[in-house]
Parts: C-alpha cells; sequence; structure tokens
C-alpha cells in the first residue's frame, strides 16, 4: 500500500543570482514498510526533497501526499500537525547538548499531552529499542557517534511516527558504526512495520538495507526501481 507521493514536483530557489531548479518533474511513490533509497551526488537535490517531505518546504508546483492527505492543502496548523507523525534523523544528530539522552528522547514528548508515567514507560522503552541501557543519564558530549545517532533514533521514534527519514545519517560514522546503525534501523523496519526513507551518496549504504531505490540526478530522477535491478546492469 502506498504510503508517499509526490507527483510532478518542482522546487525552484530564487537566489541572487537567478533560479536554482533544485527538482524537476519527480515523481515518486514509496509504500507502507518499505525502506526506500534516495541516491545522488552532492547538488543532486537529495535534501530538497527531503525537507519537502518533512514539510520543511512547499514545492513550488506538484502535489505531496502522505496517506490520505494531500500535503499542498493543508493550513499551517495542520501541517504542523502532520509533522509529528514525522520522525527525522540528521548526519550531525542534532542533538540538545546540555539536555541528558533521556531528556533528548523526552523533547518530542513535551509537545504532547502525555502523562508522566507513560511518558517515562515510553523514554524506557525507546532506550531499550535503541540499545541505550544504561546511558540514561550521560549527556551527548559523553557518547561516541553511534550512541549519539542512537539518540537519535529514539527521538524520532519518541511519537510514533509513520515514517523515519534519514538524512545522510551514517555519513559521520564508520564503517563498523555504520553498519551497526544500518542494522538498528532494518530490525526496527522489520518490527514496527515502520517506513524508512533514507537519503545518501554512498552506494553500499542502499545495498545494504534498501529494498528500492530512486537515483537523482540535476533535480530529476534518472532511474528507480528495486535495488537488485537499478545496480545489476553494468
Ligand atoms: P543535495 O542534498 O543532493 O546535495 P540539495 O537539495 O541540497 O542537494 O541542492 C540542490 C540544488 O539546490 C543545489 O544546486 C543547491 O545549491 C540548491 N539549493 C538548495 N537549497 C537552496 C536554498 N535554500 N536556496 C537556494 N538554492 C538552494
Ligand atoms: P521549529 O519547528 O521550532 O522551527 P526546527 O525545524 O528549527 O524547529 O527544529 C528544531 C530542532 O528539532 C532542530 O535541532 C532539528 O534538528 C530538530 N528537528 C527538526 N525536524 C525534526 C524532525 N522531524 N524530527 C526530529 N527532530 C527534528
Amino acid at each position: 500500500k502506498e504510503l508517499i507521493q509526490l507527483k510532478n514536483v518542482e522546487k525552484i530557489y530564487q537566489t541572487e543570482n537567478g533560479s536554482v531548479h533544485a527538482l524537476n518533474d519527480v515523481s515518486l511513490e514509496i509504500n507502507e514498510g518499505e525502506i526506500f533509497g534516495i541516491i545522488g551526488y552532492s547538488g543532486a537535490g537529495k535534501s530538497t526533497l527531503i525537507r519537502l517531505i518533512n514539510l520543511l518546504e512547499k514545492p513550488t508546483s506538484g502535489t505531496i501526499s502522505i496517506g490520505d492527505r494531500q500535503l499542498t492543502d493543508l493550513s499551517d496548523r495542520q501541517l504542523r500537525e502532520e509533522r509529528r507523525t514525522i520522525g527525522m534523523i540528521f548526519q550531525h544528530f542534532n542533538l540538545l547538548w546540555s539536555r541528558t539522552v533521556a531528556e533528548n528522547i523526552a523533547f518530542p514528548l513535551e509537545l504532547t499531552k502525555i502523562k508522566k508515567k507513560q511518558k517515562e514507560k515510553r523514554i524506557a522503552d525507546l532506550i531499550r529499542m535503541v540499545g541505550l541501557e544504561g546511558k540514561e543519564s550521560a549527556y551527548p558530549s559523553q557518547l561516541s557517534g553511534g550512541q549519539k545517532q542512537r539518540v537519535g533514533i529514539a527521538r524520532a521514534l519518541a511519537n510514533n511516527p509513520r515514517v523515519l527519514l534519514c538524512d545522510e545519517a551514517t555519513s559521520a560514522l564508520d564503517p563498523k558504526t555504520t553498519d551497526s546503525i544500518l542494522s538498528l534501523l532494518l530490525e526496527i523496519n522489520k518490527s514496527l512495520g515502520l517506513t524508512i526513507v533514507l537519503i545518501t551518496h554512498e552506494m553500499s549504504v542502499i545495498q545494504k538495507i534498501c529494498s528500492k531505490v530512486a537515483v537523482l540526478d540535476k533535480g530529476k530522477i534518472v532511474e528507480e526501481g528495486a535495488v537488485n535491478d537499478v545496480f545489476a546492469h553494468p
């Protein structure tokens, strides 16, 4: 079943030096429960694409829908609500440095009406899910890169999102840590049935966990399909 759909999406940025066509007629369908990879060189439009799906930006033209909601029709308040159903992790983790692991993970829950008891249970469950037992009171500066990304993942999952967006989430990590984070994402995808969309410039990341891939080049999708098909031919 289809979860995310982009139809003929264009994104044009106006700059002092003229306009930049960041995305050009991009159409995509991402199914529920899938791990969908978007790969491309620097400047291809990957971050723009993920910011559009995360509702941080609006397309210049075209439509984006998640589930049965067409995002381009929503009011700002509805967009904020919708954003809570989307989790995101980042290359540089974007943790709050003056807060503990537990407080970072609790952060998205502060905006909801969840009761204290429930909140504590939710945080304990999330800590266990990402394998950070015993680190609840540590500060981000006391953690390894892999552990920091585990906090990022737990925070992103706090509100039970329908989709997890990963923006170069392993690009700052060494190969062994990258593997452990990718394994965790795969495990979460399997156990929760969570849809994951990841952008990367590394083929190996796509090959390790994605079922489908779209290749983005100069704002256009130049190839798309099952990972084995797209990367099979010479
Ligand atoms: P990628 O993530 O694949 O590196 P981006 O989406 O960041 O690609 O960028 C695609 C193109 O859009 C680039 O030419 C970039 O310079 C341009 N671009 C991205 N964001 C902006 C912005 N806020 N204002 C102007 N140009 C932008
Ligand atoms: P605001 O909605 O207040 O403008 P920002 O977009 O500035 O929030 O993000 C505030 C912090 O939350 C940043 O550190 C950013 O990394 C993080 N963040 C942004 N979007 C998400 C998301 N979808 N999931 C988790 N954290 C996010």
